[in-house]
């Protein structure tokens, strides 16, 4: 190319130069431990190989990977990796679909999709990338049952679960939809009881509660991810009596309607009660209680009309001595978590329709008499999990049933338990425990024949543990748990500073804390005295387009290979920042991606005109004056700067891109009014020009990093390190 023949902005070529390069230098290893330096670990979410990177992930990754390329430029070390989601029903229903075994199917999608996030240039470091399905990576579920089994905090249970005729498996409650649907097949959920691992939430919802202030406190957790934790609990405040039984026996009833106590007109009992079956002592009555856990019911017949409700014939003395009918009814697990409700018709919309339902009347308040006072109390809606899932594409839980030892555990030096993986789901039932190969076994105990756990754990158990993996360096992955768990590295790194996330992440955070907090007391994470995995936490929400969620049968999917072939990656990671605030919903239109791409265009242009411009001067140096507007934009650029640096420590990209868009503008004012007044641009102000657009680069870096780097470097600077240096404010003003 000759000399003052401007380079054309060619993404394609260009981005893959800068991403061969980043490669060669390994810019994004993490880097050795060092107390001395700031350091970070910014948690992106851990994908479902689903199969393709959509428009939803790349607005994730883009507001990561800008954050961690800032963090890095302002000379912190920053772990940014993550590990697949590859377990669970997404995959098996993928291989399903794709007729082949899940394993297969997973390392295909894993492999594409690293492929597109790889050409969209973002920093993940890939060598700490895993799996969950790899049997290295699922003893981590392993051991965490073992663990968590020993403590108490996962247990062998029966009771209600929601169950889906459609895929025959249980599903988690996040797993069912508001309408009480199956999130996966969407056809209508029912209850039934069947025997189950469970997971303990419940110890830990107090604090979970107690510490979302401190989140709240220090400012780095967004409300988006706040609310989400009040949405999971299902706080509610109210108050708890003592009422009498037969016999001498208390039960402790809850309302949220303490200043009406005395108007309560009956007691209703969760069915998951331990007290239910007590109460449910007649044979009649506990026909029906067995009728209404094992034969199920409609999910739909949630709503106080319909759901189920047992009279159990029985009495107790209410707050104000005069009898109270005893139900049992699963409407107390949706309103208040699995306890013991007092129905307050005349205060409850609920209540009443319940009243109404068993003919119950209103009892006026007695006038005169002293009215009752309860104790201040909350329950929450959250409860324990099902943790365990009729199927095969899972973790395999590490216990077998012995006809002489009953239910053993497998000693941690024998995990994993490896998932045989010829093994083809047809949709229905739970192939794992057809294999005889896999469920004949030896006692562990005894040494005698034991039968295989067949259940598999969700992968939402996987979940719990997802976040930690990428803490360990890839030479220690092999490790036994306990010795991986003792590494500096975690000590290091943990707790993350920043999840990065969609809103629809609730859940998983929910729990994540909870087992940080289990394992905190257990010894473990011991050094994580609040029990809290993420310092920071930022929910996004999602991409729609035309106001709708987007979906192949709605035909308005927006393809983020399309846009990268067309614009770059640059444009389309650009875009996603700028066309709005990671919290608000972006409702997808192509004039972000036009604008952004006409933006870089004449950056691109402009810049390298200016250099063209300075080569052509060299030698002569007409004078100038023109200070004053050297100095004017040298205020400029320290404003950008400061605005910009202050929003990405708040993560508003939108807005730091915005001041980046308008810094361009101001230099391109600069050079309208020195032309103004002279005929031509002086040295000095070409100086200036390329120490303003110098700053421009620095600060695009984040967003769109290869035409960032590719223009630091035009503009003289030298290659190098992880990521181009963040702008300090107040250039030299040049004479
Ligand atoms: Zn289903
Ligand atoms: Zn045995």
């Amino acid at each position: 190319m000759s000399e003052g023949t401007p380079k054309r902005y060619e993404p394609h070529t260009l981005e893959a130069a800068r991403q061969a390069a980043w490669r060669e230098r390994e810019a994004f290893r993490t880097p050795p431990l060092d107390e001395g330096r700031a350091h970070l670990y910014i948690k992106p979410s851990a994908p479902f190989t689903s199969g393709n990177v959509h428009i939803g992930h790349v607005r994730s990754y883009s507001v990561g990977d800008a954050y961690a390329r800032y963090r890095r430029a302002r000379d912190a070390d920053v772990l940014f990796a993550f590990g697949f989601d590859a377990f669970g029903l997404p995959a098996e229903l993928g291989a399903i679909a794709g007729g082949e075994p899940p394993s297969e199917w997973v390392e295909r999608c894993a492999t594409h999709m690293k492929g597109q996030l790889l050409r969209l240039g973002f920093s993940f470091d890939w060598d700490r990338s895993f799996l969950s399905s790899d049997a290295v990576m699922y003893r981590w579920s392993q051991w965490m049952f073992l663990t968590l089994h020993e403590a108490g905090l996962v247990y062998r249970g029966t009771g209600t679960v929601d169950w889906c005729e459609n895929c025959q498996t249980t599903l988690a409650s996040i797993q069912v939809e508001a309408g009480g649907t199956c999130w996966r097949c969407h056809n209508p959920v029912r209850l039934i009881e069947l025997p189950q691992w469970y997971f303990r939430v419940s110890a830990y919802v107090e604090e979970n509660d107690r510490r979302l202030a401190e989140r709240e406190a220090s400012g780095k957790w967004d409300k988006v991810a706040l609310d989400s934790q009040q949405d999971v609990m299902g706080r509610v405040d109210g108050v708890e009596i003592d009422l009498e039984g037969p016999g001498g026996s208390t039960i402790t009833a809850f309302t949220p309607h303490g200043d009406a106590l005395a108007r309560a007109r009956f007691v209703v009992l969760s069915p998951r009660h331990p007290d239910a079956e007590a109460w449910a002592a007649e044979p009649a009555v506990a026909e029906q209680l067995e009728q209404l856990r094992s034969g199920g019911w409609e999910r739909s017949a949630r709503d106080a009309q319909t759901i189920p409700l047992l009279d159990t014939g029985r009495t107790l003395q209410g707050p104000t001595g005069t009898p109270l009918p005893v139900l049992i009814s699963p409407v107390v697990d949706a309103r208040f978590g699995p306890t013991i409700a007092l129905g307050v018709p005349a205060e409850d919309k609920t209540d009443e329709v319940l009243a109404a339902r068993l003919g119950l009347a209103d009892n006026e308040p007695e006038h005169g008499a002293q009215a009752p006072v309860g104790r201040p109390a909350v329950r929450y809606k959250a409860s324990d999990w099902v943790i365990s899932r009729q199927r095969s594409w899972g973790t395999p839980i590490p216990v077998v049933y012995c006809e002489r030892c009953g239910t053993v555990t497998v000693p941690r030096d024998q995990l994993p338990v490896l998932l045989p993986l010829d093994i083809t789901p047809t949709g229905t039932g739970n192939p794992l425990a057809e294999l005889e190969e896999f469920v004949n076994t030896e006692c562990p105990g005894c040494g005698g024949p034991a039968r295989r756990e067949t259940d598999t754990l969700d992968c939402h158990f996987d979940a719990l543990w997802l976040w930690v993996p990428a803490c360990v360096p890839p030479e220690s992955r092999e490790l036994p748990l306990e010795d991986i768990l003792a590494l500096d590295d975690l000590r290091h790194w943990l707790p993350s500073e920043r999840l990065v996330a969609g809103s629809d992440s609730g859940n998983f955070v929910f729990d994540q804390r909870t087992v940080t907090k289990a394992l905190r007391d257990i010894g473990q994470l011991a050094f994580l005295g609040d029990g809290e995995p993420f310092a920071g936490c930022l929910f996004h929400e999602m991409v729609t387009r035309d106001g709708r969620k987007m979906s192949k049968h709605l035909g308005n999917v927006v393809d983020p290979d399309e846009l990268v072939e067309r614009y770059g990656a640059d444009t389309v990671r650009l875009a996603v920042l700028y066309a709005a605030r990671p919290q608000r919903a972006l409702n997808w239109s192509d004039s972000a991606v036009l604008h952004c791409h006409r933006f870089l265009n004449q950056v691109w242009d402009y810049t390298h005109a200016k250099l063209a411009l300075a080569r052509a001067s060299d030698g002569e140096v007409p004078a100038d004056t023109s200070e004053h507007l050297r100095l004017k934009l040298v205020q400029w650029c320290d404003a950008a700067v400061e605005r910009t640096t202050a929003d990405m420590d708040a993560l508003e990209m939108h807005s730091a891109v915005r001041n980046v868009m308008r810094l361009f503008d101001r230099i391109k004012d600069f050079e309208k009014r020195v032309l103004a007044r002279e005929p031509q641009l002086s040295a000095g102000n070409l100086e200036a020009l390329q120490a303003a657009l110098s700053i421009l680069a620095q600060m695009l870096g984040p967003f769109a990093p290869h035409i960032a780097e590719e223009l630091w470097l035009a503009l003289g600077h030298e290659e190098g390190g992880a990521q181009t240096p963040w702008p300090g404010v107040s250039f030299k003003v040049p004479a």
